[in-house]
């Protein structure tokens, strides 16, 4: 006779780089506190050998919300005053993303100081 488990046993290891406010409950891949609608993502590159932060072009975030009124899931029929009730009509705060990159930055390397 077997007994059949209930649920697997998780044992891989759990990923270190979590956000330390989501951090709450291990089991739930990213508890989310509110939905990511469409937001710019304003990339600024963070070169560690040199130290010199380079800006990259914006990166446009779109979500496919259907409450979201720039989604490309957002129903066309879907319009004010009932749309400005049920839908987001703001882009989200702009999101700052500073990869850091293990090299010397472009510049840098142009003027060969890599
Ligand atoms: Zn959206
Ligand atoms: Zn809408
Ligand atoms: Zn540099």
């Amino acid at each position: 006779m077997t007994l059949a488990a209930p649920y697997k046993m998780a044992a891989s290891p759990l990923p270190n780089d979590q956000h330390p406010l989501l951090s709450s409950s291990v089991h739930s891949p990213l508890p989310q506190a509110f939905p990511v609608m469409c937001h710019w993502r304003r990339v600024r590159n963070n070169y560690k050998r040199c130290g010199h932060y380079v800006d990259q072009p914006d990166e446009m975030i779109q979500c496919d919300d259907r409450y979201c009124k720039f989604s490309t899931s957002h129903p066309r029929n879907c319009v004010p005053p009932r749309c400005t009730e049920t839908c987001w009509q703001y882009r989200q705060f702009p999101e700052q993303y500073n990869p850091v990159i293990d090299a010397f930055c472009p510049i840098c390397v142009q003027l060969g100081r890599s």
